[in-house]
C-alpha cells in the first residue's frame, strides 16, 4: 500500500511542497519553515471506518492509512493503544466531572514519544537509512534508541548535560552512541543537524522533520476512537516545543473529518510558568526567543519551541486556551494523582494535571466539565524528581511499637508522607 501522503504545506507562508521535496520550507528557513504534512483523507475513508478498526491490531498500527509510511515494519510492535483510565476519585479532587488519563506511561520505552519515534524508524528504513539520530534531554531521544534497536538501526544521540539518570540510562541499555554534550541543548541540536547532512543519518527532531507530527496524532486518534460514544469536553496536554499537542489535535480533528466520530473538544495546553514561551506567543502572536530553561519538568523544559505556531493554531482551532503551572503545582499533582488512580506520571505529564486544576481555578473548566488527560511519560523516568514531589519512608528502629505507635497515630490516612 502507498502512503496517502499528500503534500507538505508550511505553517508560516503557506507554500506547499511535493512528497519528494525538502522537510522545512527554505523561504522561511529552518526556525520559521515548519511543514506539515496533508494526507488524502478522501482515500483514507474508503478503508478506515469503524467495522474495519475493530479488527485490528491493537498498537498504533491499526490507523496505517493515517501514517505516512507505505509498508509498515511495526517495530517495535506494541506501540500505542494505552488504556484510558477513569479516575473518579481525581476528578472529585480537581472539582471536575470525570477525568480520564490516557496513560502513555505504558509504551514500551515508557513515554508517549515512542508514537513518533516507531513511524520515525519505519520511515527512515523506507528512505534506505541505516542511522537515525536526534538531540533530545530525554524521551524523544531514549524511544528512538529503543525503536531503533527493535529494528536493527544503528543509533546516534546527541544529549545535554541536564539528562535524568534513567533516561540516560535507557538509552545506553538500548545501545545507543551517545554524544553528552558539554554545552546547551542548542548546541547539540546543531551538532545532531550538522552529523545528518555530513554521514546521511535520518534526522529524527521534531523542528526539521514534518513526519514525526504524524506519530504523535495517533494519541488523539486513539482518544478520539476510546471515547467515540462518550466524547469528553477537553483533553489537557503538556507542551514543551509545541509538537505533541498539536498533533493529539490533528488526530482528533482527522477522526472528525473522516467520519469515526461527530465531536470535538477543545484542547488545553499546559506550561511550567518558569518556561513558557508558547503561552506567550498565543497572547501575543510572536515568540520571544530571549526565555532560559528551568523547570522541573524536564521534558517541557524547552525556552526555544520550533513547533509553537502549530500548537497556537491547534489550540485556537480547537477552541482551547493555554495555562502556565508553578513547579509547586506540578510536584502537588504528581504526588495526588499517584494516590489517587495508581499512576505514576514524570513532571512533565503531572504539568498537564496541574493545568487542569489551574483552568478549573480559572473558570476555564466547571464542576460539570469532563477532561482527558493525556499523561505524556512514566514517572520512573525521572526518579530523582520524583522523590522531590513524593515525600519520606517513615524511618524507625526494627521495634514491633514504633509500627504500632505510627498506626496508631493515623500514618496510613494522612494524605501525605511530607
Ligand atoms: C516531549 C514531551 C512533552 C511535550 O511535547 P512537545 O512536543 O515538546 O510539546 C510532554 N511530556 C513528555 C513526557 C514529553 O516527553
Ligand atoms: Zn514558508
Amino acid at each position: 500500500m502507498m502512503s496517502h501522503v499528500a503534500r507538505l504545506t508550511c505553517v508560516c507562508c503557506h507554500a506547499v511542497y511535493p512528497t519528494d521535496g525538502p522537510w522545512t520550507c527554505p523561504a522561511c528557513g529552518p526556525d520559521d519553515g515548519v511543514l506539515d504534512v496533508e494526507l488524502d483523507l478522501e482515500a483514507v475513508r474508503k478503508t478506515m471506518n469503524r467495522d474495519a478498526l475493530a479488527g485490528r491490531v491493537r498498537s498504533h498500527w491499526r490507523y496505517r492509512e493515517l501514517l505516512p509510511v507505505d509498508t509498515p515494519h511495526p517495530l517495535p510492535a506494541d506501540v500505542g493503544w494505552t488504556p484510558l483510565i477513569d479516575a473518579p476519585r481525581l476528578a472529585k479532587e480537581l472539582g471536575v466531572r470525570r477525568v480520564r488519563l490516557k496513560d502513555d506511561g505504558r509504551n514500551p520505552s515508557g513515554s508517549f514519544k515512542d508514537r513518533p519515534s516507531s513511524v520515525a524508524v519505519n520511515h527512515a528504513i523506507e528512505r534506505g537509512a541505516t542511522t537515525v539520530a536526534c538531540a533530545s534531554t530525554g524521551n524523544a531521544a531514549s524511544s528512538l534508541a529503543g525503536c531503533a534497536a527493535a529494528a536493527g538501526l544503528r543509533c546516534a544521540i546527541f544529549v545535554s548535560q541536564l539528562v535524568p539518570d534513567a533516561k540516560l540510562a535507557q538509552l545506553l541499555a538500548y545501545g545507543a552512541c551517545v554524544f553528552k554534550i558539554r554545552g546547551t541543548y542548542a548546541d547539540a541540536y546543531d551538532l545532531c543537524t550538522q552529523s545528518c547532512e555530513r554521514f546521511g543519518w535520518y534526522n529524527r527532531n521534531a523542528g526539521a522533520n514534518p513526519y514525526l507530527v504524524e506519530g504523535k496524532k495517533t494519541g488523539g486518534l486513539e482518544v478520539a476512537e476510546q471515547c467515540a460514544e462518550d466524547p469528553p469536553d477537553w483533553v489537557a496536554c503538556s507542551v514543551g516545543d509545541g509538537c505533541s499537542i498539536a498533533a493529539v489535535h490533528k488526530g482528533l480533528a482527522q477522526m472528525r473529518e473522516i467520519g469515526l466520530i461527530d465531536w470535538q473538544a477543545r484542547v488545553l495546553g499546559v506550561q511550567a510558568a518558569a518556561v513558557s514561551p508558547v503561552l506567550r506567543a498565543f497572547a501575543t502572536g510572536k515568540l520571544d526567543r530571549s526565555g532560559k530553561s528551568g523547570t522541573y519538568a524536564d521534558s517541557i523544559d524547552v525556552p526555544i519551541p520550533r513547533n509553537w505556531r502549530k500548537a497556537i493554531h491547534a489550540v485556537r482551532a480547537s477552541g482551547g486556551d493555554f495555562v502556565a503551572v508553578a513547579d509547586e503545582q506540578i510536584m502537588h499533582a504528581v504526588r495526588t494523582t499517584g494516590r489517587l488512580t495508581g499512576v505514576f506520571a514524570e513532571p512533565a505529564a503531572g504539568a498537564a494535571i496541574a493545568g487542569v486544576v489551574e483552568a478549573r481555578a480559572r473558570g476555564l473548566l466547571g464542576a460539570s466539565s469532563d477532561v482527558v488527560i493525556m499523561i505524556t511519560g512514566n514517572g520512573l523516568k525521572d526518579v530523582g524528581g520524583a522523590m522531590r514531589a513524593v515525600g519520606e519512608p517513615h524511618e524507625i528502629e526494627p521495634r514491633f511499637e514504633e509500627v504500632v505507635r505510627a498506626v496508631e497515630a493515623g500514618r496510613l490516612d494522612s494524605s501525605s508522607n511530607l
